[in-house]
């Protein structure tokens, strides 16, 4: 049995810390000082987010018929993103410090005065005088391909996944003969210049995103729209995010893009300064996309319905969802320290579900002597053929277990004295800390039925 310990309302600091030490996440490099809001996966960090995709992949794609995947490239033509609205319209109006050259949002609360008047102040320098007027910002990082460096060749880092799915719309639907309603799903990165990054990997300048658009016949997508914010919800339930952390955000008519027929966001609550924020967005794009695409094109995204003999161009409904925002929901979610009853030491879990965490179990020898260590790595070796599994025979017993807690490990197998004449080992349950025998040779299946519910 635990007890909770006392509430931590901002593990973010912590969890930063973890996170380094235990290699699930660095900052980007590091040696230089670091890059502004970029982040690399260690060991443990790119096997958590992986098994993060895998689960988003499954439940999307794998599991259903009605939804194609998609690998699209990154660079895109720069006509995709004139026809998206985002080279118009994605954009922040910024504000620079001519003293310390720093930039702000125009809207930072920090700023006093009106940006542009002689006793506006700047929130990092504290100079009065010297903040411009804001001008507009976009977001998109810019490059240029090919030998030459001159307008003509700019391109962009995609800011959003989606658009490699909509022009691609007619190439899947009819390699796969699929018929509406049906999706087009994909994982990658994208990139945005945030002005205002932060909070650990919540805000970041490149990241992952995993996105679903799902074609449908005008009329209906209100029903689909509908079954897609329930869909999404159980999902982000299934993953083990707690019921009281989860919440929809409808948009007001302020936030509704303006191509957007409705739009609901699904919250998780960070907790600390930062509470409940969006981690994943469900919209009703109407046809906004597949018809601008049409229009800048000149090519036709119609859909032909066979057995009416009519073609139309379909509405979207877009599940999009952060990989990386996701993977500090799972970390944030799942981070405790408690009390164990009967020991003077706490520890610190990572309540991961088991199907996402890194490492599946921990196999120990209790001692290093009398053929538990032989036993301990053929048991490893095993088992590592179908599931991570970390090999342990250094310290007591106790500290081992305590690593493993504290980097999400749902199962800790000990070989001990009566394993190497019954044949039986000990499997320590993470969260319960119930011990059960198990015998040596069932312990792939045991473990196999646990991380399938
Ligand atoms: P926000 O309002 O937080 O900037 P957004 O509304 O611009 O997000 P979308 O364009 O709807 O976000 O992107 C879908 C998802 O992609 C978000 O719910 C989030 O999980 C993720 N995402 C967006 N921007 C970032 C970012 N800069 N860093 C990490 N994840 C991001």
């Amino acid at each position: 049995m635990s007890i909770p310990a006392a509430a931590t309302p901002d593990v973010m600091e912590k969890l930063v810390s973890l996170c380094k030490r235990r290699g699930f996440i660095f900052q980007s490099s590091e040696i230089y000082g670091g890059t502004g809001s970029v982040w690399d996966y260690g060991p443990l960090g790119v096997e958590l987010k992986r098994n993060l995709k895998e689960r988003w992949w499954h439940s999307m794609v794998r599991a259903r018929n009605d939804i194609e995947g998609l690998d699209a490239a990154i660079l895109m033509h720069p006509r995709v993103w004139e026809a998206s609205g985002h080279v118009s319209g994605f954009v922040d109006p910024l504000v620079d410090c001519r003293n310390c050259k720093k930039r702000f949002r125009a809207d930072d609360p920090k700023i006093k005065g009106t940006p542009g008047a002689p006793d506006a102040q700047c929130p990092a320098c504290g100079m009065k005088g010297t903040l411009s007027e804001a001008r507009q910002f976009n977001l998109m990082f810019k490059t240029f391909m090919g030998p030459l460096e001159d307008t003509a060749a700019v391109v962009y880092l995609r800011p959003e996944t989606a658009q490699g799915i909509y022009v691609n719309f007619l190439n899947v639907q009819q390699s796969t003969r699929q018929k509406i309603p049906f999706g087009i799903a994909q994982i990658g990165k994208a990139f945005r210049n945030e002005i205002t990054p932060g909070n650990f990997i919540f805000r970041t300048r490149e990241f992952e995103q995993m996105e679903m658009q799902f074609f449908v016949e005008p009329g209906e997508d209100m029903k689909w729209f509908e079954y897609w914010k329930a869909q999404r919800m159980e999902w982000h339930r299934g993953l083990g995010l707690a019921e009281n952390r989860l919440q929809f955000h409808q948009h007001t008519d302020q936030e509704l893009a303006h191509y957007a027929r409705a739009a609901f966001d699904v919250q998780f609550d960070f907790g600390g300064t930062l509470g409940f924020q969006e981690i994943e967005g469900v919209h009703n794009r109407g046809d906004f996309d597949l018809t601008q695409h049409q229009t800048f094109s000149g090519k036709k995204l119609e859909y032909f319905d066979q057995p009416n003999n009519r073609r139309f161009t379909p509405y979207v409904v877009e599940t999009s969802v952060g990989a990386d925002r996701t993977t500090l929901a799972v970390l944030v979610n799942g981070y405790r320290e408690e009390i164990v009853e009967g020991e003077s030491e706490g520890r610190t879990v990572l309540g991961l579900h088991p199907s996402i965490a890194p490492i599946k179990a921990g196999v120990f020898p209790l001692v290093k002597k009398d053929g538990m260590p032989e036993m301990a790595h053929r048991i490893a070796d095993d088992l590592r053929s179908s599931l991570p599994v970390f090999y342990d025979d250094s310290g007591a017993i106790g500290r081992r277990y305590r690593r493993q807690d504290e980097v999400g490990t749902p199962f800790c197998i000990t070989i001990d004295g009566e394993s190497l004449t019954a044949g039986t080992v000990t499997v320590r349950d993470r969260d319960t800390l119930k011990q059960e025998r198990v015998d040596a040779g069932q312990l792939r299946a045991f473990i196999g039925e646990k991380l399938a519910t």
